[in-house]
């Protein structure tokens, strides 16, 4: 820690309390002599309460009047609890994100961290005057002893037994105290020593191919340097073999490795494979852990005890004593953006700290995200390709079928139930893959053609059968299964579309005695439900697997032979810019669940649209000419990632009121933009795709441009007047930067 001490008498502390408001509050010292560090809690009274807060920072000049300026209740850490280093990334992505610090600090910390409570167990130090006036120093001037004792705790906060270890005694220690130049204090017993580093050489470490050797080289060739790697390769060709082969060099220098996952069901794997291969302490950091759980782990890394921290978004706030890599596995994930409250990037967040701090980062994906393939074309990232599986494996094959052509049975064509047929019979396993839990999608009356539909939300119900209900996926609203239609009264409802639930039932029918296993959230709510599965099907016997999303990500399943995507064509005709990118990545994805330990894989796309050009460029070119394609159109269509994006959101109770307020916003644009002689195009306000949800009626104005300064700018300014602004009361406005989506 820094001891620069802060000698202003009229120092005032800036401190972000947890509320929505955007601004610091400025505070009096309770002791002027003592200063407070930025990262240290502090109490606070703040309107009628009393909270805990956060020092961010310290002005002289206060805005508010010195006489109303209100004093600091309490200092609960004399050495701050947030670094300097977690401090400025915060302070950074509150302002990028346009989120109040507050709760940017309140989504960033683990809860232990935010209370009232000491982080550590708690050990009572020594510790001088930070400035010591003249006056004062006279009192020693004729005491050596007391002298060399104050000059030391000037430098070093120390325990009693250390002071006298030291070869000072007690009684110089009381003399010291008694003229008020040092006093004793408890502070939370950080430990100062790291974890032992383990050798260089790793017995465990596998002989790496071609690919793998050069692009290892690349990486350890930039050790101490920013440089962001796309580590490119479809799975199973050995990108967590070179993540842990670089991880070893630094783990052998006793630095840390940061590896961020983006959802806590890949952390186990993670957290096994790791676990086997190095020795040092590895700890995870992700919501399954209760909170104690959390705040040790936060320990381990900010101490320096932990060697490896593996965790899913917010992991990448952790501390560390000496962070030297940080690698995002599955780096195109949508995951690793924040949807709701304030909607960061972790993955972009990562490389802004690597770069902080000057240390490389690895991105790993088989489809990267196109912000990543452009930053690799521009020169600012550098690409690193494995262009074979480790086993060499040779890439599956793929067969497109048009349904549109064909009967359809419960969403499966007469091509697919054959071929299905096939791999069962010769004892392989296979997947199907559909992206709708539930029974299905909707439940329609055939007399007068009345919907389920949620009373919140603009959205049809989803069928459920286990219990038998009609149930809203966006806010979670239940209702029985209506055996008539509410409309006209007769039994002629009828449900459209498949689900997952739809497809099992159908296919246990039609496959008797196979084992079937359906994966979705539904299915896997329990504890150890998805493992017990999982388990099962790694044993290897013939099964079917019905899975969503879930299964697309990460599991490795080494006897699956044929991978059936049932609609291949949500992703086609969805509002969203990102649909086709989503739907090529997802297909890759799923398709890489099989082909693996030297059989070739089947993979079957069915959709109704086979002549759709981007279905074509995919099945021609794989993804990576796919996403060279889409990355012309955006371009063309000056959209991310070559502009820039924020969208302000608004809801109220009526769609009106949203839109209205949204176009008030246009005024400000246009004057912001004419402040500063720039143009950011401002689109809409439209409804959302989603225009109604929990009850809110949803609008957008999308703002873009084509240099993130100029973004930026605007965002800023925008924010300022915004926030002084009246709104109409249930109105809320929000702005999300860098959008993962439009809805
Ligand atoms: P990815 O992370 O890209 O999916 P992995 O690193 O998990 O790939 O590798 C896939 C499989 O290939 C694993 O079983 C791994 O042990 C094995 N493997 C990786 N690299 C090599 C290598 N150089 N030689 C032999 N086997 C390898
Ligand atoms: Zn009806
Ligand atoms: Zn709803």
């Amino acid at each position: 820690m820094t001891k620069s001490s802060i000698r202003d008498e009229n120092i005032v502390y800036q401190v972000a309390v947890p509320s929505p408001l955007r601004e610091v509050f400025d505070y009096l010292p309770k002791n002027p002599g003592q200063s407070i560090y930025p990262g240290s809690r502090v109490v606070v009274p703040f309107g009628n309460r009393t909270v805990i807060g956060f020092v961010i920072s310290t002005t002289s000049k206060s805005q508010i009047a010195p006489h109303k300026l209100k004093y600091i209740k309490d200092i609960l850490d004399y050495e701050p609890v947030v670094s300097e280093e977690i401090l400025s990334i915060l302070k950074w992505s509150s302002q990028y994100y346009h989120h109040p610090i507050g709760q940017v600090l309140a989504a960033a910390l683990p809860k232990k961290v935010r209370g009232a409570n000491p982080v550590k167990p708690m050990i009572k130090i020594w510790k001088s005057l930070e400035f010591v006036p003249e006056e004062k120093l006279e009192l020693v001037e004729n005491a050596p002893r007391q002298k060399a004792l104050l000059d030391l705790l000037q430098q070093n906060w120390l325990p009693k037994a250390d002071i006298n270890e030291a070869g000072f005694s007690d009684s110089v220690i009381k003399e010291l105290q008694k003229k008020e130049l040092i006093f004793e204090l408890t502070k939370p017993d950080f430990k100062r020593e790291t974890y032992a580093p383990i050798s260089e050489r790793n017995p465990k470490a596998m002989l790496l191919n071609r690919d793998q050797k050069s692009a290892l080289t690349a990486i350890n060739r930039t050790e101490n340097n920013f440089q962001c790697f796309l580590l490119y390769g479809v799975t199973g060709s050995g990108k967590t073999e070179v993540y842990m082969q670089a991880m070893q060099q630094h783990l052998a220098k006793g630095r840390q490795c940061l590896v961020l996952v983006p959802e806590i069901g890949l952390t186990p794997q993670t957290l096994n494979r790791l676990t086997e291969r190095f020795e040092c302490p590895i700890r995870t950091m992700h919501s399954g852990l209760s909170d104690s759980e959390r705040l040790e782990s936060w320990n381990m890394a900010r101490e320096g005890q932990a060697g490896i921290l593996i965790g899913t978004r917010s992991s990448v706030f952790s501390p560390f004593s000496d962070l030297g890599i940080i690698i995002v596995d599955e780096e195109h994930d949508n995951s690793f953006k924040q949807q709701e409250g304030f909607k960061y990037s972790a993955r972009d967040l990562a490389i802004f700290r690597a770069k902080k701090k000057n240390i490389p980062i690895i991105l790993g994906s088989a489809t990267p995200s196109l912000e990543t393939l452009q930053n690799v074309q521009s020169g600012k990232y550098k690409q690193l390709s494995l262009l074979k599986t480790a086993a060499d494996t040779p890439l599956p094959s793929r067969l497109l079928i048009d349904t549109s052509k064909q009967t359809i049975t419960h969403g499966l064509s007469e091509t697919l139930l054959t071929k299905i047929k096939k791999h069962l019979d010769a004892k392989k396993q296979v997947l199907v893959f559909i992206n709708r839990r539930g029974f299905a999608p909707a439940l329609s009356c055939q007399n007068c053609g009345w919907v389920a539909e949620c009373s919140n939300c603009m959205s049809q119900k989803t069928v459920h059968i286990h219990p038998p209900s009609i149930c809203c996926h966006h806010c979670g609203e239940v209702s029985e299964l209506p055996k008539k239609c509410p409309a006209c009264n007769l039994s002629k409802l009828e449900t459209l579309g498949v689900g997952t639930q739809k497809l099992e039932t159908f296919l246990r029918d039609h496959f008797k005695r196979t084992p079937i296993f359906r994966i979705d959230r539904d299915s896997t709510r329990h504890k150890n439900q998805l493992n017990e599965m999982l388990d099962q099907i790694a044993i290897g016997e013939s099964c079917l697997m019905i899975g969503t999303q879930m299964i697309a990500k990460g599991h490795h399943f080494p006897n699956i032979t044929l991978v059936a995507i049932i609609n291949a064509d949500t992703g086609l005709f969805s509002p969203d810019f990102r649909g086709q990118e989503y739907m090529a990545q997802t297909i890759t994805q799923v398709s890489g669940r099989t082909g693996r330990a030297n059989q070739r894989g089947e993979v079957i796309i069915q959709t109704r649209h086979a002549s759709h050009v981007a279905l074509q460029n995919f099945m021609r070119g794989g993804y990576n000419e796919f996403a060279s394609i889409i990355l012309e159109e955006r371009k063309n269509g000056r959209m991310p990632p070559f502009w820039r994006l924020a969208i302000l959101k608004a809801n109220s109770r009526a769609l009106t009121t949203s839109i209205k307020f949204l176009a008030s916003c246009e005024d400000f644009i246009q004057d912001i933009n004419n402040k500063y002689h720039q143009k950011v195009e401002s689109i809409g306000p439209f409804p959302a795709p989603l225009e109604k949800r929990g009850g809110k009626f949803r609008a957008h104005l999308m703002l873009k441009s084509n240099t993130q300064a100029t973004l930026q700018r605007l965002l800023t300014e925008l924010v300022k007047r915004l926030d002084k602004i009246k709104t109409k009361p249930g109105l809320k406005w929000y702005l999300d930067v860098d959008p993962a989506d439009l809805t």
